[in-house]
């Protein structure tokens, strides 16, 4: 007996559309890029991580939560990374593409509100793409900072503005005093008294505003408890910091009372154009 041949596998369908608006981003006149946030398995059995300098910001991310984990929403956004994956320069020309409608000029589009620039040629991808479409802004919170360093800061498309955003392992290389950073705070108080900006009102504050972005945490009750008052900079260089004397302890060394990783004045920290 024979069986007929399996009919040869269709690659998934491509999105229609790229870019989208929820609620809160219509309100500003905002579009937004997404992908799954950090590490999962897409249905062809891959794994990806789309945020590999994420560091404490997972275990509290609000992109691993709620309607960003509905079946429908998880899809979209695999099948906005699969495009991203299987072909890149299709999907550069296929965003250019739809950049040129009439309403995207002289908005903002928001890369990524969730996952992050997980490579180079994915972020070399993007520069294209906004140098493509001058009449455009564009807008990144990100925790690539060596990549940025790298790629986009030497020289930075006119229309684009980022912000480096703190919980991440690159942490220890942002100076406050210089670098437009974003840190998530537990309530709006802790920002004030911090001297922060909160981002509430618009999250376009976060490249417009002044450079040091204060974002209130999500009111998830199991999220709260494990920021447990403390600010997401100030959780990652307690975990840098510990690593480091596990390290140290390791290599038969006494652990140093330096200062905590991210601090001004730490080694990490270099002199560096605000990012805006
Ligand atoms: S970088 Fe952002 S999207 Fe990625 S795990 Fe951290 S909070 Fe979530």
């Amino acid at each position: 007996m024979s069986f007929p041949e399996p009919p040869p596998s269709l690659p998934p369908p491509r999105p229609s559309r790229l870019l989208t608006q929820n609620r809160e981003m219509r309100a500003i006149g905002v579009w937004n890029w997404s992908l799954p946030a950090w590490a999962g398995r897409l249905p062809d059995g891959r794994t990806y991580n789309t945020c590999p300098s994420a560091g404490i910001c997972r275990q509290v991310c609000y992109a691993r939560h709620g309607s960003y984990t509905w079946p429908v929403v998880r899809g979209k956004h695999q099948a906005n990374l699969q495009f991203v994956l299987d072909d890149l320069p299709g999907w550069r020309k296929a965003l250019v593409a739809e950049l040129g409608a009439q309403k995207f000029r002289g908005t903002w589009v928001r890369i990524h509100d969730s996952g992050d620039f997980f490579s180079d040629a994915y972020l070399s991808a993007w520069l294209q793409v906004i140098r493509a479409r001058p009449e455009t802004n564009f807008y990144a919170y990100t925790k690539e900072v060596r990549r940025f360093r790298t790629l986009v800061e030497p020289d930075a498309p006119p229309n684009f503005l980022w912000v480096y955003s703190f919980g991440g392992i690159q942490d220890s290389a942002l100076d406050v005093a210089v670098d437009r950073v974003a840190d998530v705070f537990p309530d709006e108080e802790a920002i004030a008294a911090a001297g922060w900006h909160s981002q509430e009102a618009s999250d376009l504050l976060a490249v417009l505003g002044p450079h040091l972005v204060g974002i209130p945490a999500n009111r998830i009750p199991h999220f709260l408890k494990l920021l447990s008052g403390r600010t997401f900079r100030s959780w990652q260089a307690e975990v840098d910091a510990e690593r480091l004397t596990v390290r140290r302890r390791g290599r038969g060394l006494q652990p140093t009372a330096g200062p905590a990783p991210g601090a001004p004045d730490s080694p990490g920290s270099t002199q560096r154009n605000r990012a805006a």
